[in-house]
């Protein structure tokens, strides 16, 4: 069978992971733009970060038979950061427009402030002007209260939100998500976060339409196998295998679709 991953950081991730993704049946993965892991000193590290998601990374990938497009942004965790956010809101529309870059994200909430909130409306807005698809990434803590505020937002500004996935739910999180038009992103991490079981266990509850599952794997604790071993369980939970397809490619395929730099046809 295979798969999509709708939200991996390949930059932090080695050469090898990609032999076993593609090996695992993983065809297709989206790169979000992501914090470094420290603060940036400037908005021209950002210039080099995008242009190496735009071409390096999608060479990397393509030697192993995958599709790399990518995702950028001014993340949450560096929209605090005001002077570096406004500089970096100035040069991001000529990258947006860049061959592989199907949408604008992650962006969101982190700490729930009024900075970020600042730079995420002003994302949202641009989004919509572009009429692309954006990835929004919701909090680690208060997830709840952040998700709740991510929608508030996305209503009061009429987003359409046929081009928004509102991103790692948990099941405080996804029967408010699905109330609304959005595709619903699910990240299936190791250990102590939301477990594939967990994430089977949703699906099983709230069913498969407009549920996107991904890794979301960077240099923390996390399994840029998460798509494939949760077909696994899916599997041995009795999905049928055209509800594993559905879910693990046909649903992040659809949505990606509404880029025109998406290639739906390219990842056989
Ligand atoms: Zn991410």
């Amino acid at each position: 069978m295979k798969f999509i991953d709708p939200h991996i950081h390949m930059y932090s991730r080695t050469t090898d992971d990609y032999e076993k993704m593609a090996l695992a049946g993983i065809r297709t993965v989206i790169e979000p733009s992501f914090w470094l892991g420290q603060e940036r000193t400037s908005s021209d590290t950002l210039k080099d970060y995008w242009e190496y998601l735009i071409s390096f990374e999608k060479n990397r990938a393509s030697e192993f038979g995958i599709n790399h497009y990518c995702a950028i942004s001014v993340n949450p965790k560096e929209a605090n950061n005001k002077e570096f956010a406004e500089n970096s809101l100035l040069i991001i529309k000529d990258y947006l427009q860049r061959e592989s870059v199907v949408a604008l994200g992650e962006i969101g909430f982190d700490l729930i402030s009024k900075q970020e909130e600042k730079i995420f409306r002003k994302q949202l807005l641009l989004a919509n002007e572009l009429e692309i698809p954006v990835i929004i990434h919701t909090p680690h803590i208060n997830k709840l209260e952040g998700t709740k505020r991510t929608f508030e937002i996305i209503k009061e500004m009429q987003i359409d939100q046929s081009r928004i996935i509102v991103d790692h739910n948990n099941e405080d999180t996804i029967e408010l998500s699905l109330s609304h038009d959005v595709c619903c992103g699910i990240t299936v991490y190791p250990n102590t976060k939301l477990s594939s079981f967990r994430a089977v266990n949703i699906m099983k509850k709230y069913g498969t339409d407009r549920i996107l599952i991904n890794s979301s794997a960077d240099w923390g604790i996390s399994d840029p196998l998460s798509v494939p071993k949760t077909a696994l369980e899916m599997e041995l939970n009795g999905f049928s295998q055209n509800e594993i397809e559905k879910v693990l490619y046909n649903n992040p395929n659809s949505f990606f679709k509404q880029s025109n730099k998406y290639n739906s046809t390219e990842q056989k």
